[in-house]
């Protein structure tokens, strides 16, 4: 569904992503691991057309995109993203905060999209706070938003950026679990970010290692947390227990 081909990303002189080259195909779920600085929020940006790139090629269903990121805009339709900062429109509902992509940017019939919503709310066990306001709402309550407005689009990607990074631990397991849940049930296809590593370990199909913008290993789930082949992820392992 997904490929890149030596991407490289510069911020001014500075070249924040060397030459990653990767793929992903439908349903499979990839895990993007590595400290702090190592270029992950860089890589899922770029991919979704947040962040312009100077070289390399992003295919879409084997359709090379345009790096312009003008031309995203149809793309970004097709790829939805979650961040760490849950950033819903804190003057509309929770329902208006789902309708209002799927309504205006797609065109879709709002009774139709409604139904939708009101189901996948249901799916998170938030319909009952349908007509709140996302201050009314705990940092968990509003990542699950965030995720079921992303999923009203449609997607066929999602990029996930440390979507539990900025929750407490109890809150943690709930949005984790609908992650999940979108593999497991759904077949999603799924670019995630995380430090959870428990996590980590149960849903990766396969694992990319970034360090320094590069992609130091590229390994399959469970085999790169059994057996990691650099030192490198090896001693970003241990420093995660
Ligand atoms: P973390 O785990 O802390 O979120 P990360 O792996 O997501 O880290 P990035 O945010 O992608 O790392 O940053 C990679 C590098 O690019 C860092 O050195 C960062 O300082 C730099 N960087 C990120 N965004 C910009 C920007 N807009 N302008 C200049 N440099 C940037
Ligand atoms: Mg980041």
């Amino acid at each position: 569904i997904l490929k890149v081909e030596h991407l490289n990303k510069f911020y001014g002189d500075w070249q924040a992503l060397h030459d990653i080259n990767f793929s992903i195909n439908k349903g499979e779920v990839v895990t993007l691991l590595g400290p702090s600085g190592s270029g992950k929020s860089t890589l899922i940006r770029t991919l979704n057309g947040l962040e312009p790139f100077k070289d390399g090629r992003i295919y879409f269903h084997g359709k090379q995109v345009d790096p312009n990121p003008k031309t995203w805009q149809d793309l970004r339709q097709k790829i939805g993203m979650v961040f760490q900062s849950y950033d819903l429109f804190p003057n509309l509902t929770v329902l208006d905060n789902i309708l209002l992509a799927p309504v205006k940017v797609q065109g879709r019939d709002k009774a139709a999209v409604q139904k939708e919503a009101l189901e996948l709310l249901d799916r998170v066990e938030l319909r009952n706070h349908a007509d709140a306001y996302p201050r009314e709402l705990s940092g968990g309550q509003k990542q699950r938003i965030a995720i079921v407005r992303a999923l009203a689009m449609h997607p066929e990607l999602m990029l996930f950026d440390e979507v539990t990074a900025s929750l407490d631990p109890e809150m943690v397991r709930g949005v984790l679990k609908i992650i999940k849940e979108l593999s497991d049930q759904d077949h999603m296809t799924m670019i995630i970010v995380t430090h959870e590593m428990n996590f980590a370990a149960k849903i990766a199909d396969q694992v990319l290692f970034l360090e320094n913008g590069r992609i130091l290993e590229e390994t399959p789930g469970q085999q790169f947390f059994d057996h990691p082949q650099t030192d490198r992820a090896t001693e970003f392992l241990n420093s995660m227990d």
